[in-house]
């Protein structure tokens, strides 16, 4: 992209002066001109790093009157903190708030979250997706109090040896927690950062990290990173959003290299993730009187934990007739013939990398499956109220609900 830039203007800032011509910058410093081509990623923005001292007190002076008003910004608690992470990191804070109250009122400490059974945590996250974060989660709890006797450490090295903490949770509990300074980043702060400083660097590159991870470690003021932190996040959450930015009324609009340029659009660069599979997910829902199947879902595939129905995986959307009857045979089951046929249910879901088109093929069965057959298929007999409070994905979930209105 910078190649393609012509500026041909004067820009001043603190005591530098760059001038852009075609596509390398030209630095004058005390009479001397030094000219050097550009960054491959970073464009030739005034406003770099070391004379941006308007940025933190900006955000500073932005925030407490735009942020939020959510409850954990009340406590320093450093369970509280993390669990409010761990949850913003699947979904966006309205539907996030629900599940945050629903685990710290369930488990109000580290100790009664490492005490529960997984398959009651599991549950609790139902509708959050991406399992294996509960799963870590709950890990984490258990490796809290058996590590370090119930408290976190207040190190944002030592949180990192948490499992399924990583740079960006242990930055956010250290810095809002302990005031440690160490930076935050995740996606509002790429992008805040991107456009104010034209940064053109892929944001989904992992090698991009180290570059924002710089600059924001540089941005940071020492006697309120907490502050910092949450400002940041906040205004790349309210302010400067994905699509509709407020530009108009933006603290920062005189210093933003996007909106100076006209490339608030095009900031940040982002690669496409790589195309999603679709996946035919064919569900036998077995039934015989109150009893229902299913099955505890085991690991190396989406779901690990969840329980689900009895399932036949095909290249293709529709299930012949002969494959259902075989799948009922394979299990030893036999279709009861004195009930009449229900209709076959479609429900998709997406996931991040794939996308599940299910259908559910309700089967009345002649009798009970026996337990060798159970045993084999990995299935277990259930009542519908057992079956409702299962841990399941929210696909399955859904079904039910549907069928046990
Ligand atoms: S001017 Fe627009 S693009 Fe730039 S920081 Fe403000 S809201 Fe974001």
């Amino acid at each position: 992209m910078p190649g393609k830039l012509l500026f041909t203007n004067w820009g001043h800032k603190g005591t530098r002066t760059f001038w852009f011509c075609n596509t390398f910058p030209t630095f004058r410093f005390a009479g001397f001109c030094i000219s050097k081509p550009l960054s491959p990623n970073i464009l030739p923005n005034i406003s770099t790093p070391a004379t941006a001292p308007y940025f933190a007190p900006a955000l500073l002076e932005w925030y407490p009157r735009h942020r939020r008003d959510l409850p954990w910004r009340h406590t320093q608690d450093p369970y509280a903190i993390w669990l409010s992470e761990v949850i913003l990191q699947q979904t966006r804070v309205k539907q996030g708030l629900p599940y945050y109250l629903d685990f710290i009122t369930t488990y109000p400490t580290v100790h009664d979250l490492a005490a529960a059974p997984e398959d009651e945590v599991l549950r609790h996250w139902q509708g959050l997706g991406y399992y294996s974060r509960a799963r870590n989660m709950h890990h984490t709890a258990q490796q809290v109090v058996r590590e370090y006797d119930g408290k976190f450490p207040d190190t944002y090295t030592e949180l990192l040896k948490l499992r399924g903490v990583g740079q960006y949770t242990a930055a956010a509990i250290a810095s809002f927690a302990f005031g440690e300074k160490v930076a935050v980043l995740d996606g509002n702060v790429y992008r805040v950062l991107a456009r104010v400083f034209g940064i053109t660097a892929d944001i989904a590159a992992p090698a991009s990290r180290k570059q924002f991870q710089t600059l924001a470690d540089a941005l940071i003021p020492a006697a309120a990173p907490a502050e910092f932190n949450q400002a940041i996040m906040e205004f790349g959450a309210i302010q400067c959003t994905p699509v509709k930015p407020d530009c108009l009324f933006c603290p920062l609009q005189q210093h933003c290299f996007a909106f100076q340029h006209g490339m608030v659009q095009e900031l940040p660069v982002k690669s496409k993730a790589k195309a999603s599979r679709t996946r035919y997910f064919h569900y036998l829902v077995l039934r015989h009187g109150e009893t229902v199947y299913l099955k505890k879902r085991g690991p190396k595939d989406i779901w690990q934990g969840l329980y689900d129905f009895a399932l036949t995986e095909t290249d293709a959307a529709e299930l012949p007739p002969m494959a259902l009857l075989d799948a009922v045979e394979s299990l030893g089951g036999q279709l009861a013939t004195d009930r009449a046929a229900e209709p076959v249910q479609a429900l998709r879901h997406v996931l991040s990398h794939q996308k599940v088109e299910a259908k559910f093929h309700p089967v009345w069965l002649r009798q009970p499956l026996a337990q060798p057959a159970l045993q084999a298929a990995g299935l277990a007999a259930f009542t519908a109220t057992e079956a409702h409070d299962l841990p399941k994905p929210i696909l399955i979930a859904n079904y039910i609900d549907t069928i046990w209105k």
